[in-house]
């Protein structure tokens, strides 16, 4: 049996038939940049967020980038985040002008600790960007409340969080502005890349929407430089099908993260991430922890079971960053949590079968690898 880690083919044969005399519609009319999809998905995107204003966007990464610049985020700044997440969300802050404070992570969530936030805030801290990760939200509260002791803009990650809740509130909507990505393999994916920001503060938007487009307040109008950070027409009109069947696709994943999560319980030396009390996730990725790491992986390539690695290298130990001066041990629970982690295949279209043989796999490795009888395995 195949079980690809991801399968955006099955997800593309359920909205084939609505979605293709939409993009002829597009093509058609030679509207490419703008126009009623774009305004569309973002009327129907902050709906779902629970928030008043979207701003659709070429990337996620310029998702972050734009808001934290946005918020008045830049040179001489700090901004706290953590090493264990994807390299754009470090990329925003810097490209903005500002410098990455990291804060090791909670092991058993993989997002922020934060009761080491305060720690590491200095008189030049000016942001926190907490990183919702494979699906699920930081802690928000005591970021939140930190936040406003310490003057501090907070902008959420909402990257891999898409439908995610926190004590029922929507990823995105709490901070003063959450970034998404579309990327194809989010829960919500376009046809390339694409993005948004998503606040409640007008002003901010309305900057968000000048810097996407050269800083055009009308056209030919600059009031300030900006970039060519779109959603195009096509993203969008994608996008919005497919907003259509995300709690669904949601719902059919967290199903899935609950199968295996019961199928995995008593295999000893397997720690899945957990799902906080407060958090709501919809499992982006389902990500376990084991020792022989890369031994499990290599032994599922083989039994036809995608993986990936979410992410091997925490962001301070990167060559990118050397020059930050930081050494291995310096976040210990990030660097044990990379070396330790592995992404099992996880899709709404799933069967229970695939997440039977991937977990019928990962128990074959666990006991051929192992001396029979060893009673130490069991704690
Ligand atoms: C995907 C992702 C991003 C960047 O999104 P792009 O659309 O690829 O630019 C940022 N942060 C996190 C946590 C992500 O997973």
């Amino acid at each position: 049996m195949q079980v690809p880690f991801l399968d955006l083919k099955v997800q593309y044969r359920q909205i084939e038939a609505e979605l293709k005399p939409v993009l002829e519609d597009i093509m058609a009319a030679g509207a490419f940049i703008g126009g009623p999809p774009v305004a569309d998905f973002e009327k129907e995107f902050a709906a779902f967020c629970g928030v008043k204003h979207c701003v659709g966007l070429s990337s996620g990464t310029d998702a972050l980038r734009l808001a934290l610049m946005a918020a008045g985020v830049g040179s001489g700044d700090e901004v706290i985040t953590v090493p264990h997440t994807f390299i754009a969300t470090t990329e925003a802050i810097t490209q903005a002008g500002a410098s990455p404070v990291f804060v090791d992570i909670d092991p058993a969530t993989g997002c922020i600790d934060v009761r080491q936030i305060p720690s590491r805030i200095t008189s030049r801290a000016r942001a926190i960007v907490p990183v919702h990760l494979y699906g699920q939200t930081a802690d928000m509260d005591p970021i939140l409340e930190i936040a406003r002791k310490h003057g501090l803009v907070v902008v959420e990650d909402a990257c891999q969080a898409h439908g995610a809740t926190y004590k029922g509130r929507p990823a995105g909507s709490m901070g003063l502005a959450g970034c998404f990505s579309f990327y194809p393999g989010k829960n919500l994916g376009a046809f390339g890349d694409a993005g948004a920001v998503v606040t409640d503060d007008e002003k901010l938007a309305q900057t968000i929407r000048m810097l996407r487009e050269h800083g055009q307040s009308r056209k030919y109008v600059h009031d300030m430089e900006g970039y060519t950070g779109r959603l195009d027409a096509i993203q969008a009109a994608v996008l919005r099908l497919k907003l259509k069947r995300l709690a669904a696709w949601n719902r059919d994943r967290r199903a899935n993260a609950a199968r295996y999560t019961k199928l995995l319980s008593d295999v000893p030396g397997v720690t899945a991430i957990k799902e906080a009390d407060f958090a709501q996730s919809v499992y982006h990725l389902y990500v376990i922890l084991v020792d022989d790491r890369d031994g499990l992986q290599a032994f599922l390539t083989e039994q036809g079971v995608g993986t990936g690695l979410h992410y091997p290298l925490p962001l301070h130990l990167q060559k990118a960053y050397a020059a930050m001066g930081f050494k291995k041990g310096d976040f210990p629970a990030s660097e044990r949590t990379a070396d330790r982690l592995i992404s099992l295949p996880m899709y709404a279209e799933l069967t229970h079968e695939q997440i039977e043989h991937v977990v019928t796999c990962i128990k074959k490795y666990f006991n051929d690898s192992r001396p029979k009888g060893n009673d130490a395995q069991r704690s």
